[in-house]
């Protein structure tokens, strides 16, 4: 792995102060040192001139790096989520914020605070959100893709599904990066089937890792074999 890096490159893109503190204030499930290695990804994506693809939302904190860096670059960000919440993110999971549970209906739905987020940060016109079951999306999906985040569902079945249906979509020289991805199940808090997925896709010999910062995983898509 002697490729890999832990810091930031001088060269990399960073996020303008009011995208970051946009991000710093956004509710969601990411770091800001995984965020600045997200934007410095996107960033780069952005290059080849095709969407940014995102799964997992949830209120739009990754979705503000995302919006601006597919801004940046002139392309999309496109973002997948059903906005009721992932397994541990529901009443009486460690996850769950009582705020997100619409009030009428009793279930959760993240959309308006995803709106909220993107809308305040001024980023709307740069993301179009795809509101659905990630498999069932993706089983429509047939434009080629710069970059695909997967941060969605956490068990093995939704991880697997997220990457078997949207690996495949990524341009070659485009990027794959994965969340939450624990080598060591003492640092696990929701399983280790993104590890999983990271694995199978390193193993699958379409893939170059580029990155590693926290529990993020940059991969470029180097050749065929998926
Ligand atoms: N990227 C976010 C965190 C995402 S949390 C941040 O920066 O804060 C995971 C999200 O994945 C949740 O909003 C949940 O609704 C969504 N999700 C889980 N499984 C999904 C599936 N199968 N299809 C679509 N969205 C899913
Ligand atoms: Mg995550």
């Amino acid at each position: 792995m002697g490729s890999v890096q832990t810091r930031t490159a001088s060269h990399e893109a960073t996020p303008a102060p009011a995208i970051l503190a946009a991000f710093e204030a956004a509710k969601g499930f990411m770091p800001v040192d995984e965020g600045l290695a997200l934007y410095a990804a996107a960033s780069e994506a952005g290059r080849l001139g095709l969407p940014l693809l995102e799964i997992g939302s949830y209120c739009g904190r990754s979705t503000i790096l995302l919006a601006d860096a597919a801004r940046a670059a002139g392309v999309t960000a496109l973002t997948v989520d059903h906005h009721r919440g992932s397994e541990e993110q529901q009443p009486g999971w460690d996850y769950h914020d009582p705020q997100t549970v619409d009030p009428e209906l009793g279930v959760m739905d993240t959309l308006p605070a995803f709106r909220r987020t993107l809308h305040r940060a001024g980023l709307e016109d740069h993301v179009v959100a795809l509101v659905g079951r990630s498999p069932r999306v993706a089983a429509l999906w047939g434009t080629p893709l710069a970059f695909v985040f997967v941060d969605g569902g956490h068990t093995d079945e939704h991880a697997t599904a997220d990457y078997e249906g949207w690996a495949p979509h990524l341009a070659e020289g485009g990027l794959l990066v994965i969340h939450d991805v624990f080598p060591d199940p003492v640092d696990e808090f929701t399983g280790q089937a993104p590890y999983r997925v990271y694995l199978r896709a390193r193993a699958s010999g379409a893939f170059t890792e580029v990155s590693a910062t926290g529990s993020l995983r940059v991969l470029r898509r180097t050749g065929p074999g998926l």
